[in-house]
């Protein structure tokens, strides 16, 4: 017999990090056992399992099986679920302090398919914010369990978070990819394509997009004062529109876009502007110059503010193209699982995408339907 039987005390007592939720879901006035595949008993309640789901409902309305001969006293569930994932079920119906941290991504899954197969919407915006965060460590894994679950926010995230240069997963595998449609690893290749470009474009044309009023001092070079433009390092440009007067900016600068626009073609995500391996080359070459020296730093951090904004307004744009606000909400009313209010409101996340947030808080998100595939 894997468990000696139930406590004489409601609380759980302290016990090992291994043993803990175990511990806790050996409560004395139990009046079910569930028996997890690898044997280990979990004495838990009948109506605390059946208010929350018409699965344990509709589990417990059917005979149960005869008591085991070590537990004469309570029927036994064999159950599908190992120990572990048990654990993690029954911690969403008893006290959050019996719930496993949820740190690690498979842990995540689990949990994923235990309220599915259970029916249990309520953990789900939980769930999606821990995914949310796992996200930022393993976007492509995120991605394709959020089209599993046809959410396209969360989509979105996790294809932000992609890094891909330019083969568009390399020699990793994730398994997530075997449940869903190729369509997920095409779209998800499509945004990571555009994305890169579009990126591009606002590090190579800079021209076409920033005006000389947006660039301070010593970037944009001031004949005379500066030693980078009376020496011949500086350059000139025309902003946009055509007719506005030609601007001088430093030399060091326009290496510093060129070296920007290869590192963004490597990785396409806004961090790159601001970090130090793309940085230092910047403020070293800079400094060469006694007058450039004093400012740079100041006039680069704004610069780089203004850059990802722009950033962050085309790979938006890129989102909406690829995840567009039409499909979204046939996505989102298709899904078991919906809230509204499950995610950080996209609208925090990419401020253009307001709209499109707006538009998916209609009455469909509450319908709880059959997953199907994506529609277009
Ligand atoms: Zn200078």
């Amino acid at each position: 017999m894997s468990d000696p039987g139930p406590s004489s005390s409601l609380a759980p007592g302290p016990f090992t990090q291994r043993e803990s939720t175990i511990a806790a879901f050996r409560y004395a006035d139990a009046d079910i056992i569930l028996r997890s595949s690898d044997k280990v008993d979990f004495y838990v309640h009948r109506l605390i399992l059946s208010v929350s789901s018409p699965v344990f409902h509709d589990m417990f309305s059917i005979p149960q099986p005869p008591p085991d001969v070590d537990s004469p006293r309570l029927p036994i569930i064999d159950m599908a679920e190992d120990q572990h994932a048990l654990k993690i079920v029954l911690g969403f119906f008893y006290a959050a302090a019996c719930l496993p941290p949820l740190e690690d991504f498979d842990d995540v899954k689990i949990a994923l398919n235990m309220v599915r197969k259970y029916d249990l919407p309520g953990p789900v915006p939980f769930l999606k914010h821990r995914l949310q965060a796992l996200a930022i460590h393993t976007p492509e894994r995120v991605f394709a369990v959020a089209w599993l679950y046809q959410w396209k926010d969360m989509a979105l995230v996790a294809a932000r978070h992609t890094k891909m240069g330019q083969s568009i997963f390399g020699p990793s595998y994730f398994p997530e990819f075997q449940d869903v449609p190729a369509e997920a690893f095409w779209k998800l290749e499509e945004y990571h394509q555009r994305r890169r470009a579009a990126v591009g474009v606002v590090a190579l044309l800079w021209n076409h997009w920033l005006g000389p009023d947006q660039l301070d001092f010593p970037i944009a070079g001031e004949a005379g004062r500066c030693d980078c433009v009376r020496n011949g390092r500086g350059v000139v440009y025309y902003a946009r529109p055509s007719n506005l007067p030609t601007s001088a900016v430093a030399g060091w600068w326009t290496d510093h876009m060129k070296r920007l626009y290869s590192a963004l073609r490597e990785d396409p995500r806004p961090d790159i502007v601001t970090s130090t391996r793309l940085l230092m080359p910047t403020i070293n070459e800079a400094q060469a110059c006694d007058v450039c020296e004093q400012d740079a730093i100041v006039a680069m951090d704004a610069f780089n503010e203004i850059f990802k904004a722009e950033m962050e307004r085309r790979i938006s744009e890129v989102g909406a193209m690829c995840f567009p606000p039409a499909r979204a909400c046939s996505l989102i009313a298709s899904s078991p699982f919906v809230s509204s209010s499950t995610l950080i409101p996209p609208s925090e996340i990419f401020p253009e995408e307001k709209i499109a947030g707006s538009r998916r808080s209609s009455g469909d998100d509450q319908k709880p339907e059959a997953r199907s595939a994506p529609a277009h």
